[in-house]
């Protein structure tokens, strides 16, 4: 394909490799939109975009998909359109929603590359929890006015929670309604930082996505020097975001997240009861997001409830996770 033609001779490059390849942008800011456009060019088969907000004026001096006529738009859907105009033989998959409640954990374990263009710490620490969850590698990436950090994450070594004392983990526990806007305060940051961050956050996907050498870690990128610099990243032994659910207490259901509750409930065994992030609150606990299903309404679907398609929902028997249940992926967004 002549579009791919200077591809070639790159030393390692495998078109082939990069078109049955996939990937998750977590996050579709500037840093979301640098990444998703330039895995796009390099012919990466299949994107997973996700994210819950809008095109603002405010978000049209940085990042490259984005325009006026997109402002009020859907973020992902806007960049579903561009991402296509430019390789339109790239599958576009955009998910409208936060991060736990558009890609499930399943998806998350299954592509060969999540990368995080988050913009707050609690949004990052949920999803370093959930990658821990899926065994899956985190590429996180972050701006400040002039200059930021490229951050890979692998199951073995460190995670971005491992670097925050408790009180910064918990930051993650604030209720986040899946529907509502989620928006933090508007910090600093400019076209030039969020592609140069973008464009070392694509490099290393792409190389991930070759199955190339990268290196785990974090690497500080200052712009006013034109300088980086590597920053220590330890495993902390009391990080508690480590968790991972064992592959072989996994069953996949036949139900997707557009199944019914009761449906799923009717699967259970006396004493069973299954927990689940959702978008309403808990009779015991208002504040509280990992919730018992049994407490929806029968009736409501999963994906109603926040549930993400691929979603891996934990069993729960005497008050420890005893079994998981992985959902189908079929169904609507
Ligand atoms: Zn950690």
């Amino acid at each position: 394909m002549r579009r791919y033609t200077r591809h070639s001779g790159i030393p390692g490059w495998n078109q082939e490799r990069l078109a049955s390849s996939s990937a998750v942008v977590i996050g579709m800011g500037a840093l979301g939109s640098e990444v998703a456009r330039m895995l796009a060019q390099s012919g990466v088969g299949h994107l997973v975009l996700c994210d819950g907000d809008t095109v603002s004026e405010s978000n049209l001096n940085r990042g490259s998909l984005y325009g006026a006529t997109d402002v009020g738009m859907a973020k992902v859907d806007a960049a579903a359109a561009h991402l296509s105009a430019i390789n339109p033989g790239v599958h576009v998959d955009p998910r409208p929603t936060w991060s736990s409640c558009g890609v499930g954990l399943s998806e998350l374990r299954d592509a060969d590359a999540v990368l995080s263009c988050l913009d707050s710490r609690a949004a990052r620490v949920e999803l370093a929890r959930r990658c821990n969850l899926a065994g899956a590698a985190m590429l996180d990436g972050g701006t400040w006015p002039w200059g930021g950090e490229v951050r890979l994450y692998t199951p073995d070594g460190a995670c971005y929670g491992c670097a925050l004392d408790d009180a910064g983990r918990a930051e993650s526990d604030e209720a986040v309604r899946c529907g509502a806007p989620q928006n933090g305060a508007a910090s600093a940051a400019s076209a030039p930082v969020s592609a140069l961050i973008g464009s070392l956050m694509s490099a290393t996907a792409i190389r991930m996505l070759l199955d190339l050498p990268v290196r785990p870690g974090v690497v500080s990128v200052d712009a006013t020097l034109l300088s980086s610099h590597r920053v220590r990243a330890e495993r902390d032994p009391a990080c508690p975001l480590h968790l991972t659910i064992p592959a072989k207490a996994v069953e996949r259901s036949p139900y997707s997240s557009d199944a019914l509750v009761r449906l799923l409930l009717a699967r259970l065994e006396p004493g069973e009861t299954v927990l689940t992030w959702a978008d309403f609150p808990s009779p015991d606990d208002a504040a509280a997001r990992l919730i018992q299903l049994r407490d929806a309404a029968p009736d409501q679907r999963l994906r109603d409830l926040g549930v993400a398609p691929g979603e891996i929902l934990t069993v729960v028997r005497e008050g420890r996770p005893d079994r998981y249940i992985e959902l189908a992926r079929g169904g609507r967004r």
